[in-house]
């Protein structure tokens, strides 16, 4: 007897080409684990009589649940500020002039106790949910201090804990360097390397080491400082990586044999191929293309060419990505970077997984992967990149219970009508 059969769905497995799908398909879920996947016709008796629950889905969507593989989701406060000054032509100087820009959201963050932080986080997860993810990455990053960023990174364990979703904490102590550290970058990698990750990995809050490469960043010999203390403690890395200029940042993750590099724009093809050879993941970010009105785009053609894997994610902050909506970025990353909606929507399953290194257990409908999916109010894969603005998510399922079904949309028609 099966826990629960999900029944009458159009499976997109996401586990071959043309996505995988089984029309009229089943899936069937035991101890939090696929056991069972296939067509209608293929099920060895009736439906009722093979598990507890039965779900009819009616011709719905049902997809892996989605790995949102780049967030920087813990912080505290907005900043629409920001995007009103932005709006009205300022640039990044007389934003953080204002207030504003990371030192803003990284005071407020400072500021802000650890239950409000949860607080104001556990929304936005939610909204996360409800969009069908099961499973995202959560950056650190807003407190460039020891004691911030290890709140942070706390935070984002008690979000795995309290709600049914996985996370992946990152440590991004080099998202910018401390105001305590002005003008001193080496000796603020140096403390981050020797004092910050060290009691991240002892209090166990940490998976993954991330930093800014960049001109206007770290550069390569810093990266490596802090690359080599995560290698030491046999942490994965990743890189916000060539974003504003030809930087060589993609090559530096591959050295490592880093999960992603990520948003590309100014990528060469020697860093391509350098990334190919190590199998690094190129992750696209279309969020702050579009608000940051962004010309650049990754290089697409050539991942392609090289065999690269692409992931896509919400990137959410709250300067050039505030959104909870993984269709949203399906559909910017179809129309501005040319990449297809199966590719698209890879990037938000398989390859979102093994840019987190959980492809083994998730990313795919398969037997023996978690049970975690999304059922979608829409007939073909295609459409989750097709609709703009809209949330098709119609229910998420985790460790194989339903954990949420959207509302239904009511709106009563005028009374007292002929
Ligand atoms: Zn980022």
């Amino acid at each position: 007897m099966w826990d629960a059969l999900f029944i009458n769905a159009r499976l997109a497995t996401m586990a071959d080409a043309g996505y995988g799908l089984i029309d009229d398909g089943a899936v069937a879920v035991k101890d939090g684990r696929i056991v069972w996947l296939g067509a209608m016709a293929a099920l060895p008796a009736p439906a009722a009589e093979l598990a507890a629950v039965v779900h009819d889905e009616a011709g719905r969507l049902l997809t892996p649940g989605l790995v949102d593989a780049h967030t920087h989701i813990v912080h505290a406060g907005e900043r629409c500020s920001d995007f009103v000054l932005r709006n009205g032509g300022a640039g990044r100087n007389e934003i953080a002039a204002a207030g504003g820009g990371v030192r803003g959201t990284m005071y407020q963050t400072r500021a802000t106790s650890d239950e409000a932080l949860y607080e104001q986080t556990a929304r936005r997860v939610r909204e996360l949910i409800a969009h069908g993810v099961t499973t995202f990455e959560s950056k650190s990053g807003y407190g460039l201090d020891f004691e911030t960023e290890l709140r942070i990174m706390r935070v984002s364990r008690e979000l795995g804990r309290r709600l049914p979703v996985t996370v992946r904490s990152t440590f991004l102590g080099a998202h910018g360097v401390g105001p305590e550290y002005d003008g001193r970058p080496d000796d603020y990698v140096a403390f981050l390397a020797r004092t910050v990750l060290p009691a991240a990995v002892q209090q166990d809050l940490v998976d993954a080491v991330d930093g800014f490469c960049d001109r206007l960043g770290f550069n390569h010999a810093q990266i490596g400082v802090l690359f080599d203390a995560a290698t030491a403690f046999g942490l994965p890395v990743k890189l916000h990586a060539d974003q504003y200029n030809e930087f060589g940042a993609g090559a530096v993750v591959a050295k490592y044999k880093g999960l992603s590099a990520d948003h590309l724009e100014y990528a060469s093809e020697a860093t391509v191929r350098a990334m190919a050879e190590a199998d690094t993941v190129a992750g696209l970010l279309p969020g702050a293309n579009w608000t940051l009105l962004e010309t650049a785009r990754p290089p697409v053609e050539l991942f392609r060419r090289y065999g690269l894997s692409m992931m896509v994610a919400t990137n959410n902050n709250p300067s050039s990505s505030p959104t909870c909506s993984p269709t949203m970025m399906m559909n910017m990353a179809t129309h501005m970077f040319r990449i297809t909606p199966e590719e698209a929507l890879l990037g938000f399953t398989r390859v979102g997984a093994k840019a987190l290194g959980l492809a083994a257990d998730r990313g795919t409908l398969e037997r023996g992967k978690v049970a975690d999916f999304a059922v979608w109010n829409v007939a073909h894969p295609a459409e989750l990149s097709y609709r703009i603005a809209v949330n098709p998510c119609r229910r998420v399922v985790k460790d194989g219970a339903v954990i949420y079904d959207a509302p239904p949309l009511h709106i009563a028609e005028r009374a007292g009508r002929a």
